[in-house]
């Protein structure tokens, strides 16, 4: 074990990363009755999970059926009663709205690949149409050829959700240490078992540890991640303020998507980046955006531009997350969301849990575990 120096804290779990997802967890274990520390190196909530768009998207990221639409679908079921949870232990209000979400084909091969999609999640059950583009037309939307209509995807504020995650984390019992950057892991000296983490002016011991560090997943040292698995991918993303709402459903085109709001903005996002820890807004980002809101509906090239930002997604190789225990005993992974973070913090919350209290997880792990990138 490494020599252990400064301020000597400990707790049953230390959870690395209070983003969506470390707050998440935090949640549901203190709930569980366990003793849990997070150690977030700056603010909860404001990497990622403060950038998104907030798409409940499970039917609407899916390229295919498989363990990630299913896990999806899981998580997406869990919103109703996780705002109604959040609501009434915080008084915060993260506004779900199941509001569906259509996908508009532009070319011949989009309307293609939507045909395609349509007959498949028909296939696995789920609801989807098709709607023509003399009804696009008439709902404002731009020149479109067809468009998918996937009524129970839906969204949320992820600033919100974020916020009242870590308040009910706190009254559930949970302890935040905040500008606590985690540097190390410390191991036990002879089997492979973690023992604790070192931070700049401290070290914590703990029996289970769980990595919710977003992009910077990788950079503790000690991680068993390789290089390059989990990696930030920059997202850039615009507000618009428009006179009108033209629409209430989430519109998805190749490219991007605009998301209307309670509060009268439309975000429009977003790009993807493979430009390192870089978080700038560009020009040419910017562009790309707003030339997207345009060809959704050409009526938001009157709108006001009243915001811009950018976040880093936690990206993997395959776009798969990586959840679940890992070699080193007491080490677990919650991490790699890339484009559905907020989308899947309830259910990653829960096997999270159930792996800590070493109950049977009621998902597939396999697809999603580390030893994928060292296989
Ligand atoms: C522009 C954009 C749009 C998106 N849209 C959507 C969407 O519509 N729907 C959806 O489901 N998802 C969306 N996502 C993805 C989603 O935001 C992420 O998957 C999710 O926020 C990841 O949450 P996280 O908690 O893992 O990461 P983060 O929110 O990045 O949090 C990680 C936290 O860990 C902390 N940390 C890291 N390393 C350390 C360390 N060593 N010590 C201490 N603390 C550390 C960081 O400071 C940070 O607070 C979007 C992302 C972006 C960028």
């Amino acid at each position: 074990m490494g020599r252990m120096a400064g301020e000597r804290l400990g707790a049953d779990v230390v959870v690395v990363g209070g983003g969506v997802i470390g707050c998440s967890v935090a949640l549901r274990l203190a709930q569980a009755g366990a003793d849990v520390l997070v150690l977030e190196r700056g603010e909860p909530g404001q990497e990622a999970s403060a950038a998104a768009g907030g798409i409940l998207g499970a039917q609407m990221e899916a390229q295919d059926p498989g363990p990630m639409l299913d896990l999806g679908l899981a998580s997406r079921r869990m919103f109703p009663a996780l705002a109604e949870e959040l609501r009434s232990d915080t008084g915060i209000d993260v506004r779900y709205r199941p509001c569906g979400v259509i996908e508009l084909a532009l070319t011949e091969d989009e309307e293609h690949a939507l045909r395609e999609k349509q007959a498949w999640h028909e296939g696995a059950g789920l609801r989807a149409s098709l709607v023509s583009a003399l009804q696009l037309g008439r709902r404002r939307f731009g020149p479109a050829r067809v468009g998918l209509w996937l009524p129970d995807d839906g969204q949320v504020d992820s600033v919100l959700l974020t916020t009242a995650l870590h308040l009910a984390a706190i009254k559930a019992g949970a302890r935040f240490r905040l500008g606590a950057l985690v540097r190390r892991l410390f191991l036990a000296a002879v089997e492979p078992r973690v023992t604790g983490v070192e931070l700049l002016d401290a070290t914590v011991e703990a029996k289970a540890i769980v990595i919710c560090g977003g992009a910077w997943s990788g950079l503790v040292e000690g991680v068993p991640l390789p290089t390059g698995s989990v990696v930030p991918i920059r997202g850039q993303m615009v507000a618009l303020s428009p006179r009108d709402i033209p629409f209430t459903e989430v519109v998805h085109i190749r490219g991007g998507y605009a998301v209307p709001r309670l509060d009268g903005r439309i975000l429009v996002g977003s790009t993807m980046e493979n430009v390192g820890f870089d978080k700038s807004v560009t020009a040419a980002g910017l562009l790309g955006l707003l030339s997207t809101a345009q060809q959704i509906c050409p009526q938001l090239g009157e709108a006001r531009v009243v915001g811009h930002w950018s976040g880093l997604r936690p990206g993997t190789s395959d776009g798969l997350p990586v959840l679940g225990k890992s070699y080193l005993d007491g080490l677990l992974f919650a991490t790699g969301h890339f484009r559905s973070g907020i989308l899947l913090a309830p259910v990653t919350a829960e096997i999270v849990r159930d792996l800590v209290k070493r109950e049977a997880p009621k998902h597939e792990l396999r697809p999603f575990s580390a030893d994928r990138f060292t296989a």
